[in-house]
């Protein structure tokens, strides 16, 4: 009965292991942001990412947010952040009190365009904030030299990244911080989570520090700022913990679900994102670019997937276009790329039989529409 299977766009892999890391850390009872597997978390993701240190705090928006306070980022100053990402990014910047500045993308991995963010850059310009998008690094040789011509701290936003490699170098530990989402449909999860990794002590420390209500490390209830409550709890980090240790399977079996997408998503009507040849990207989620597609045949494009059984997404929309942000940001080919893409189901349980099955029904829709 494969044809009457609903293929979601994303859904977590749940297995035993997750299970009865979350039941132990319930019967023992430390269920807060206090507990062993806070402290197991935060050190087996400083080593998957071959950084010092890694933060757990509850999100991945509020992960940006207190790296841009780590970095001395706060109002008048304005922050690089592509127009093509989660709408997060920018949220997170608005929160320090502080601008962001919309850079175009580059077309062939959708990441940070160096050049145009030359173009922006202002004297008030403190930060960027490179985003890994849909599992692809962004160029962070370009991205370093630039920040360092221009004194700008680097936040690598890799809430869709876990585990994708710049020249052999795991992101998270290239700039000055990273910032990981464990959102439920993010390459690992923890339900609601997120990580500020970095290899700096003080930055951790100021980081852990605002994640607590900036409680005095010495003088307990004595506050040395304003701080926040961005705690992960130790059931959260019991799941992490598991999807951890499941990291090299779940990492490769993402990888067979893109070889085979990318196998038949590149045709003379369709085409996946360009891998650069110094990324290693990892999967997070299935990209592909329609030849003539607008806004209008795309919503038409989802509406029959989904009466087909097959989810999918579209791709985001420009930030400057939407009603927060709305500003003239010249971004051309972020607006020439975001109405040609949709995301189709990817999942680490999801077989490859299911990713031919998709691709069928996905490659004779497109057909059917005739665009
Ligand atoms: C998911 C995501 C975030 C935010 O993570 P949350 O955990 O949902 O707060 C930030 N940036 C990008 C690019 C994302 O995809």
């Amino acid at each position: 009965m494969l044809e009457l299977q609903f293929y979601p766009i994303s859904k977590p892999s749940i297995t035993k292991l997750e299970k009865s890391f979350m039941s132990d850390a319930i019967e023992s009872e430390w269920i807060s942001s206090l507990g062993k597997y806070i402290d197991l978390f935060e050190d087996s993701f400083a080593e998957f990412s071959g950084v010092k240190y890694a933060v757990a705090v509850a999100n991945g928006t509020c992960a940006i947010q207190l790296s841009l306070l780590a970095a001395g980022v706060g109002p008048g100053d304005d922050v690089l952040v592509p127009d093509f990402t989660f709408i997060a990014t920018a949220n997170a910047v608005k929160h320090v009190g502080a601008n962001p500045i919309f850079v175009d993308i580059d077309p062939d991995n959708l990441c940070i365009d160096c050049i145009d963010a030359s173009k922006k850059i202002t004297p008030h310009t403190k930060a960027m904030i490179p985003v890994h998008l849909y599992g692809h690094p962004a160029n962070m040789d370009e991205i370093a030299a630039f920040a360092k011509q221009y004194n700008l701290a680097i936040i690598e936003d890799c809430a869709e990244s876990h585990g994708a490699r710049f020249r052999g170098k795991t992101v998270g530990g290239i700039g000055d911080f990273g910032t990981f989402s464990f959102y439920g449909n993010k390459i690992f999860t923890t339900g609601e989570g997120g990580v500020v990794t970095t290899n700096s002590l003080s930055a951790r420390d100021h980081v852990r520090n605002l994640r607590d209500h900036a409680m005095s490390p010495t003088k307990r209830y004595w506050h040395t700022e304003v701080g926040f409550n961005f705690r992960m709890t130790n059931v959260q980090a019991a799941l992490g913990c598991a999807q951890l240790q499941r990291a090299t399977e779940i990492l490769e079996k993402r990888s067979i679900i893109r070889e085979a997408y990318h196998r038949r998503l590149n045709t003379s009507i369709c085409k996946t994102p360009q891998t650069a040849d110094w990324a290693s990207p990892t999967h997070w989620m299935t990209c592909v670019q329609i030849k003539g597609l607008k806004d209008d045949s795309r919503n038409k494009l989802m509406q029959l997937l989904k009466s087909k059984n097959v989810d999918s997404r579209p791709y985001f929309y420009p930030i400057s276009d939407m009603p927060p942000y709305k500003t003239d940001a010249n971004t051309p080919v972020t607006h020439e790329v975001y109405e040609t893409g949709i995301n189709l189901p990817t999942y680490t349980d999801l077989e490859v039989g299911d990713v031919n099955v998709i691709c069928d029904i996905f490659l004779s829709t497109v057909e059917e529409l005739n665009l």
